[in-house]
């Protein structure tokens, strides 16, 4: 008896429990050998912890993800190591052109340490970026054409860490990596804007797929619990859900304060949980990364080839 109630706990200690540890332990080794020589261990212990917890405490309704692991390696590594630079690339040419050509000077604000110390600036990034996150998602839910692509996130039927990142890289990149951008025209101090994304971890805590509960963090943080509302097939009866709900990307306050935040309880205060995840039109999951990367939803031409290839592929003859 209590050993269950134990178990029952640990459901709502886990999740603060592996951010204050995460958070710690990237400011010891902030600095060290060992973070410079291996810059993305951090990374590789939250898969770790997160596929070992997906292990433990498993999700009733899960749908295994397995033979989608190849699709979901690609991406990952594609939205890690390529998607911000090619959009960093892109964007910031035009960024430091506009202040440059039309205020004659090179920031827009100031330079860093003309915006306050740097766990201010920290904070505020932290906000900020949070704030355009949310603004940019929504935005991919009531446009169609951003829609398209952003729906092949939605695609999947089950939350799994392995598959926070499979998306378009291009929508993904205006979600995640533009708020930064902008903020390092506007003049934060670089410094302020690497930590910030280095804190910003509890974004990926979203897709943990296993059954743990937010509580009280599920009003600060989207926690998997508020994030499977988001992967719903159904979307919530209420007009003001039309395009979806939670929408905050790591954090969830912002769904609050803007009218868009679903969380329902049964009758004796437990959270719900959707029926099923997965496209609210009916796309199945896509297994072709090419076609993510492609946006093949939203360009028909696109899309008409990889039919016709399909179709050839089935027009052969059997040997
Ligand atoms: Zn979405
Ligand atoms: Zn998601």
């Amino acid at each position: 008896m209590l050993i269950k109630k134990f178990a029952e706990l640990s459901r709502y200690a886990v999740l603060p429990v592996l951010l204050i540890g995460l958070v710690g332990l990237s400011l010891v080794m902030r600095g060290s050998a060992f973070a410079k020589a291996f810059p993305y261990y951090h990374t590789f212990v939250l898969y770790f912890a997160m596929i070992t917890l997906e292990r433990v405490y498993t999700y009733s309704r899960g749908v295994s993800q397995k033979h989608m692991i190849w699709r979901d390696l690609i991406s990952t590594a594609v939205e890690t190591f390529v998607a911000g630079g090619i959009m960093a690339a892109m964007v910031l040419p035009v960024l430091h052109y506009f202040p440059n050509t039309f205020l004659g000077r090179r920031f827009l604000f100031g330079l860093s340490d003309q915006l306050g110390p740097l766990w201010v600036q920290i904070l505020v990034v932290l906000l900020f970026a949070s704030f355009f996150s949310y603004w940019v998602h929504r935005l991919e839910h009531t446009n169609e054409f951003l829609w398209k692509l952003h729906g092949y996130h939605h695609s999947v039927t089950s939350l799994q860490i392995s598959n926070v990142l499979v998306s378009n890289p291009f929508e993904w990149a205006l979600r995640n990596v533009m708020g930064g951008l902008l903020l390092g025209i506007v003049g934060f101090n670089p410094i302020a804007i690497v930590i910030a994304g280095g804190l910003n971890i509890y974004g990926d805590f979203s897709h943990c797929g296993s059954d743990l509960k937010g509580g009280w963090l599920n009003y600060i943080f989207n926690t998997p619990e508020v994030h499977r509302w988001h992967h719903s097939v159904e979307f919530p009866d209420d007009k003001k859900f039309r395009y979806g709900c939670n929408y905050g990307v790591g954090v969830s306050f912002w769904d609050i304060l803007f009218g868009t935040f679903y969380l329902p309880k049964d009758e004796k205060g437990q959270v719900m949980a959707p029926l099923s995840l997965g496209h609210p039109s009916g796309y199945a999951d896509e297994p072709n990364y090419l076609k993510i990367l492609l946006g093949a939803r939203a360009f028909p031409s696109i899309e008409r080839f990889f039919e016709r290839k399909k179709d050839d592929l089935s027009s052969m003859p059997a040997e």
